[in-house]
């Protein structure tokens, strides 16, 4: 048996007049401590100084166990670490522990460096120190540091809201990729490598994706936000929203005196602010893209402007906070999700679901915390702002933290594409999405979808101008060959499948080009042009 260290610190209360610090039984090893602590939150940790935390945990813990996500085009070997008391090395294990499983993703933009940092803290304190009990009833699957090329491209300029502080970031990308805009096309060697031995090997119940905002100065030390429901099963976004995150934003505030509340942006210019507009819908987000598979997930973001210490220890307390819930609640969680799943595979054939959504506001306006700003005139006679130094609340802001759909589609029972489309069928494999084969030449009642034309958007996504589908649906008859693809729409990633297959979906495989080359030429040739999948219904 191995060591276990018992480290208790601070139990800290603010009504207290000061925080009592009780001796540790024995001091942790230089090797357990990150490069941010080490450094006073000079420098953040490189991915070598990861795997040496990492190396130096798992030394003293039968509790650990690594395997791979992926080897990078640099040579980067990223581990995947699950902690688990009794330990597990397999999924098959986790799944007869009937514990629920927890996934906690840091550094997927390379420049946002905290939750790297903010889960090798937590796994130290789970392992070896107050926070055991969060294994009692949870299998914890981390990945600290999942774009792990970008955040070795350190420089001191790629993170200017930071306000050098840590004095050096890597980059957003991965050699050009945003990881989070390919959730739905999967084109970076790290997407790939999450679904196949993340989202299908330990099939996480929770999914937690740790960022750093861009700048909008609001008041909060974080901000969070649900895996947004579109074309899903609405119960696990809305337990996420409606119960979830109230309670963890509840209990920072009442442990550390921490301001965390909804993601989401103002215009300064309209102060007092009367709208906090969050930012996309679409499952190319990897938090979005959860809803889609019943799972549930948060989206983190801590607070650009404040120093980096403070940025960690907001990411910190955040995602123990997830894990107490997850501690109490993840069975409730379980059965959420796998209820989820047996509605999604049984759902009702000619149904209209949505394809393409907007913004609209929650039910209730929230309480905003924010810098004030203050208006002057300027020296050109316009009207400008100053950022003040006080924190004020703005009562009564509409929370627009919720999607409508704005157009549908009818839910088909299958989906059918020949076998010439091959490719189409290893992407929806990639996916975790089961492909079959007609095993003889088979007629179906449904629709194809006519093509008039193709609207391309005005900005590129990851090197993509994207295309938006025009058309219109017609019943037809049609006889596919032995051998041709079918995907058959009873299972649980059925509402996956709808986004990724329906022609006019707003983030499906044609919004990312994946037809252009067979219906541009047709289109050009004759004016119109047919989707390539059939509808079964
Ligand atoms: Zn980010």
């Amino acid at each position: 048996m191995k060591p276990r260290y018992c480290l208790r610190l601070a139990a800290f209360c603010l009504g207290c007049a000061s925080a009592s610090v009780q001796a540790a039984d024995a001091l942790l090893p230089a090797t357990m401590m990150t490069a941010a602590e080490r450094s006073d939150y000079v420098r953040t940790s490189t991915f070598a100084e990861v795997i040496a935390v990492l190396d130096a945990l798992q030394a003293q813990s039968e509790l650990l166990h690594r395997e791979r996500l992926l080897l990078t085009r640099e040579g980067r070997d990223v581990p995947i670490v699950v902690l688990a008391d009794p330990p597990v090395t397999s999924p098959e294990q986790a799944q007869a522990s009937e514990k629920p499983v927890i996934y906690i993703q840091g550094n997927i933009h390379g420049g946002e460096v905290e939750g790297k940092e903010a889960a090798l803290i937590l796994m130290r304190d789970i392992l070896f120190g107050d926070k055991q009990h969060l294994l009692a009833n949870q299998i914890l699957v981390f990945v600290p540091i999942y774009n792990a090329d970008g955040n070795d491209a350190m420089a001191d300029d790629n993170r200017p809201n930071q306000e050098y502080s840590p004095l050096m970031t890597g980059v957003r990308t991965a050699h050009g990729l945003d990881l989070n805009r390919d959730g739905m096309i999967i084109e970076a060697d790290e997407t790939r490598a999450l679904m196949r031995n993340v989202i299908q090997r330990w099939d996480p119940d929770l999914f937690v994706d740790l960022h750093t905002t861009n700048g909008t100065w609001h008041g909060y030390s974080l901000t969070y936000a649900p895996s947004y429901h579109t074309a899903g099963d609405p119960t696990t976004s809305e337990f996420t929203s409606d119960v979830l995150l109230p309670t963890i934003a509840q209990a920072v505030q009442d442990k550390f005196a921490l301001d965390f509340g909804w993601y989401g942006g103002f215009d300064y210019r309209d102060w007092p602010p009367t709208e906090l507009r969050t930012y996309h819908h679409a499952p190319r987000y990897l938090t979005n893209q959860m809803a889609l598979r019943n799972r549930m997930a948060i989206l983190s973001e801590t607070f650009s402007h404040d120093r980096f210490y403070k940025r960690v220890h907001a990411a910190n307390v955040f995602i123990e906070e997830i894990l107490e819930f997850t501690h109490v609640h993840g069975q409730e969680i379980r059965r959420l999700n796998r209820a989820a799943d047996a509605r999604t595979a049984q759902q009702t054939v000619g149904a209209e679901k949505g394809v393409a959504f907007t913004m609209v506001p929650r039910e209730e306006p929230l309480d905003l915390l924010s810098y004030r700003y203050i208006p002057f005139a300027a020296e050109d006679g316009t009207t400008d702002f100053a950022r003040s130094s006080e924190l004020v609340v703005i009562e009564g802001v509409a929370n627009y933290n919720a999607f409508e759909p704005i157009r549908t589609a009818a839910f088909p029972s299958a989906y059918v594409f020949s076998s010439a489309f091959a490719g189409l069928a290893d992407k929806l494999a990639q996916h975790g999405i089961h492909v079959g084969q007609l095993e003889a030449d088979t007629t179906f009642t449904g629709q194809v979808y006519d093509v008039t034309g193709i609207a391309k958007q005005d900005y590129q996504l990851n090197g993509h101008s994207n295309s938006l589908l025009q058309g219109e649906f017609r019943s037809v008859s049609r006889t596919y060959s032995r051998g041709d693809y079918i995907v058959d729409m009873s299972n649980r990633l059925a509402n996956l499948i709808f986004y990724l297959l329906e022609p006019e979906s707003d983030d499906g495989l044609a919004f990312w080009n994946a037809f252009d080359e067979i219906l541009e030429p047709a289109l050009d040739a004759r004016g119109d042009a047919e989707y390539p999948i059939f509808k079964v219904l």
